[in-house]
């Protein structure tokens, strides 16, 4: 532990060194394992960290440990992957976990630190844990779920989300004077969570301790059924009901639940006469959701509902540049185009693409350009829009081997396991299926095996590159 505590200061000061982009994608998954006089061991978790480090950081790393007392004749990288309450803890310490370069997920590792569903909030429920620090404890425990990655500044305003933007202006200027509840819809990807959270930063930018609250639907399920199971129920309406700013995401998972609709049909009615701002998002409107009672579709069409569509080509440009700008790339014209006329109507997909462009001429030293640009993501474009869920399972049973029954089977064994894992994390990436959906399409009655297996994965996937490359495999397979 006193090698993680060293190897964590270590990690302070290389990265205020570094860009963002480059310290998360070399070091954030590295670990200290051995130090003596005669030499450091580091662990590295792939071969690509290994040689980058060996060619461009090892001294750097030198000189830090130097500096934080530490002398050795060498300095030696190994692969091995770093233990997860590691990386648990030092996202305990850190904060919400800050976005992270990756090659083959460009969604489910932020999501996972947006969307507040993280591993850590299924040890116990959220609301029951005790608080960290004793000051400003309550300030605390309201902040969370926001991420202050998502702001008003970094966010690009054009076609398709100009309205939504001005009311969520608007409602971070007056809070629950206007559009209250603000609905906003739209498909995947478009910028619903950054808007609706920017709201949440912006709040909170002016007024501290403003109690902000954002949690996506399927967490609010999930803290109900733990406050009914600990007991905890008033504690749950009150930590709810006490909210100045109520941000609930992707409402649509309430669908068919109707204990839970009641449940939340009562905050709703506490904080709206309140006159406390709710704002609440969809990929579709209030009308289209199924099974939502009709005393909340009354109520979610009370302020004002708005329609997020696709930004059109030139917003997607300055989209790239503001996010290749973030990671302190200066992206040739040719290649934005190129981006942004390539993929069109999902900007966490083209987030992602140049995630895995930026990653790639890193690793490799190259420049970005057109040329890379198009060898990497060319097949890209070729993908159809319709995968059924049934064809992702049955490509992860054929990609390890197994029978479709196997995975759909009651069986546990481990190499059954983690297909059935991976195909979990696939019908959520790929399809962006409900946790009860995941397991009803695995032949599984709870839902939280699905959700411990998505999470599971998706922690692994940081630091685990065999499993990568299988992700990358069964998709390039599906796709194919
Ligand atoms: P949704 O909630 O609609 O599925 P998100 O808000 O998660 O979509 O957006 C996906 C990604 O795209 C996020 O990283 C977000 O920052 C980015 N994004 C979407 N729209 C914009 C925009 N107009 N400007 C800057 N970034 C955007
Ligand atoms: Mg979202």
């Amino acid at each position: 532990m006193q090698q993680e505590r060293l190897w964590q200061t270590v990690l302070g000061d290389i990265e205020i060194t570094l860009s963002r982009g480059n310290y998360i994608t070399w070091f954030k998954n590295t670990a200290l394992l051995k130090q003596t006089d005669e030499q450091v061991i580091i662990a590295v978790p792939n071969i690509f960290i290994k040689q980058q480090l060996e060619k461009k950081y090892a001294s750097l790393i030198a000189e830090t440990l130097t500096k934080n007392g530490v002398t050795a004749r060498s300095i030696i990288f190994k692969i091995q992957s770093v233990p997860q309450n590691i990386i648990n803890e030092r996202q305990e310490s850190a904060g919400p976990a800050p976005a992270i370069i990756s090659s083959t997920d460009t969604t489910a590792t932020q999501r996972s630190s947006t969307a507040g569903i993280s591993t850590k909030q299924h040890q116990a429920p959220r609301l029951f844990q005790q608080p960290r620090s004793n000051t400003n404890s309550l300030a605390h425990a309201y902040r969370q779920g926001i991420n202050d990655r998502y702001t008003f500044e970094n966010f690009i305003v054009g076609s398709g989300n100009e309205l939504a933007y001005a009311a969520c202006q608007a409602i971070a200027a007056h809070p629950g004077e206007k559009y209250n509840p603000l609905f906003l819809y739209g498909g995947v990807g478009i910028g619903k969570t950054h808007l609706i959270q920017a709201v949440g930063n912006a709040i909170l930018a002016k007024k501290p301790e403003a109690r902000v609250v954002y949690v996506t639907s399927e967490q609010f399920v999930q803290e109900f059924v733990d406050a009914l199971r600990f007991k905890k129920n008033t504690d749950f309406a009150d930590y709810y009901r006490s909210a100045d700013l109520l941000i609930v995401d992707d409402i649509q998972f309430l669908a068919g639940k109707e204990k839970i609709q009641e449940e939340f049909f009562h905050t709703f009615n506490a904080l709206h006469q309140a006159s406390k701002q709710i704002i609440l998002s969809s990929d579709k409107p209030p009308g289209e959701i199924p099974t939502l009672e009709e005393r909340l579709r009354s109520r979610f069409v009370w302020g004002m509902s708005i329609d997020m569509q696709t930004p059109d080509f030139e917003t997607r440009c300055a989209i790239v540049q503001i996010k290749a700008e973030s990671h302190t790339v200066n992206l040739p014209n040719d290649v934005v185009d190129y981006l942004a006329s390539n993929i069109q109507t999902n900007i966490r997909e083209l987030e992602g693409a140049l995630n895995q462009l930026l990653a790639f001429c890193e690793m490799r030293g190259l420049e970005p350009s057109i040329a890379v640009a198009t060898s990497l993501l060319g097949n890209a474009q070729a993908r159809p829009k319709h995968i059924t869920p049934r064809q992702i399972v049955e490509h992860c049973a054929r990609y390890y081997s197994l029978k479709l029954d196997d995975i759909l089977g009651p069986k546990r064994d481990k190499d059954i396991v983690l297909p059935r894992q991976i195909a979990m994390y696939m019908l959520r990436n790929e399809l962006h299926l409900s946790f009860p959906k995941i397991a009803q399409e695995l032949g599984r009655k709870d839902h939280t095996t699905a959700m411990h297996s998505v999470e599971k994965i998706t922690a692994e996937l940081s630091f685990n590159q065999l499993l990568r490359s299988a992700v990358h495999d069964i998709k390039e397979q599906l796709y194919a």
